[in-house]
C-alpha cells in the first residue's frame, strides 16, 4: 500500500523551487506543535524510522518538506503558524509562502488542516480558517483533523470537536486522530483519496 511507502523529497524555502509532478498533492496546515510531523509518520505507518523529523522545539521547522507516496500522491508539510517567538516579520513570511504556495501550485487537491481539541479555540486557527475562507482556492478541498484526542477523555472528545466546528465555522466536525494510537488513520487515508480523485 502507498501510505508504507512514503518517502522524503526535500526541504524547499518556496513553492518555485519545488519539483513539478503529475501526482496530486495534499498539503498539511497547522499552528506550530500541533502534532502534524507525528501525523505524517503514523499516516506512513512508521514509528522507528520516521520520515518526518518530530521537532522538540516548537516553531523550528520553517521549510516546506515534500514526500512522496508511491505512485499516488505527495505530500507537502508546511510550516507551522502561530508562534510569537518567531516574530512578526517571519508571520509575514509565512504568509507569503504559503499564499504564493497555495495561489501557484497547480496539483495541490487537498489541505489538511489540523487542530489541537484539547485547550479549545484559538486565535491562530481562528485566523488560519478565515484566512482560508478568503482564499480562492481552485480544487483543493479541506479536510480538518483533530489531534492527540487520546490526551482527551472518551466522553469529552465530540464535545470538543463540535466547539471548534462551531469556532471556526467549518462544514464538517474535524476527524478525531491520535498518532499514539492510530485512531482516525485509515479515516483520514480514505478521506484524502477521497478528495484527491
Ligand atoms: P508539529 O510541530 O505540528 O509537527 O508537532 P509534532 O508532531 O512535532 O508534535 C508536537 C508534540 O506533540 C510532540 O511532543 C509530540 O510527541 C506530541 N504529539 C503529537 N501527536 C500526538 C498525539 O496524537 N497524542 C499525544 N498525546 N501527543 C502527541
Amino acid at each position: 500500500r502507498a501510505a508504507e511507502r512514503i518517502e522524503f523529497v526535500g526541504s524547499f524555502s518556496n513553492w518555485t523551487s519545488m519539483p513539478a509532478s503529475r501526482l496530486p498533492e495534499i498539503a498539511l496546515f497547522g499552528r506550530s506543535n500541533v502534532g502534524k510531523s507525528s501525523a505524517l509518520n503514523c499516516l506512513a505507518g512508521r514509528s522507528r524510522t520516521k520520515v518526518a523529523r518530530v521537532s522538540k522545539t516548537p516553531g523550528c521547522t520553517t521549510a516546506i518538506n515534500l514526500y512522496r507516496a508511491g505512485n499516488v500522491c505527495t505530500v507537502c508539510d508546511l510550516p507551522g503558524y502561530g508562534f510569537a517567538k518567531r516574530g512578526k516579520e517571519l508571520q509575514e513570511e509565512w504568509g507569503r509562502a504559503i499564499s504564493d504556495y497555495v495561489a501557484e501550485r497547480e496539483q495541490l487537491r487537498v489541505m489538511v488542516a489540523f487542530v489541537d481539541p484539547r485547550h479549545g479555540p484559538k486565535d491562530n486557527d481562528a485566523n488560519f480558517f478565515a484566512w482560508l475562507r478568503d482564499f480562492k482556492i481552485k480544487d483543493a478541498r479541506l479536510i480538518t483533523v483533530a489531534t492527540k484526542v487520546d490526551a482527551l477523555k472518551p466522553n469529552e472528545v465530540e464535545g470538543r470537536l463540535l466547539e471548534l466546528q462551531a469556532a471556526y465555522g467549518l462544514r464538517e466536525m474535524p476527524l478525531p486522530f491520535s498518532s499514539v494510537t492510530g485512531a482516525g488513520r485509515s479515516q483520514l487515508w480514505r478521506a484524502i483519496e477521497g478528495a484527491a480523485d
